[in-house]
């Protein structure tokens, strides 16, 4: 069974190396370029993994963690934030908003798949081989 991906990035490069590395290993990616349309698509969509890029316009990667944490029905799916703001703290920052593991930009094509799937609780990754 296909894991859901939905990406929150509003960066139209990283979005489309994202999502063409995703759909390779067989990913199914929902995008989004905002805060407020991710947490709206999370809702509608139920996704398995959310990927969160931290420096966003307006509501930061942050802010739609801790909004996601709000909802009994989202705050379980694992998000694993995405940023080059390589700011001391800035890692802690994102676990305390609800993260699960933290993804530092540039991406790495040759890892950035298994650097995500390593955050992964194994249940899920194994629902993917199902
Ligand atoms: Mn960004």
């Amino acid at each position: 069974m296909k894991l859901k991906v939905l990406v929150i990035e509003d960066n139209k490069q990283n979005m489309y190396m994202i999502t063409y590395l995703l759909e390779s290993y067989s990913y199914e990616v929902i995008q989004s370029f905002n805060g407020i349309d991710g947490i709206q698509r999370a809702k509608e969509e139920k996704p398995d993994i959310i990927l969160l890029d931290i420096q966003l316009p307006e509501m930061d990667g942050y802010a739609i963690a801790s909004e996601l944490m709000k909802h009994d029905e989202l705050k379980n799916i694992p998000i694993i934030a995405v940023t080059s703001y390589a700011m001391m703290g800035d890692k802690e920052k994102a676990m305390k908003a609800g993260a699960i593991g933290y993804i530092e930009k540039p991406i790495d094509p040759d890892i950035f798949v298994s650097q995500m799937e390593a955050f992964l609780p194994p249940q899920l990754l194994q629902r993917s081989k199902d």
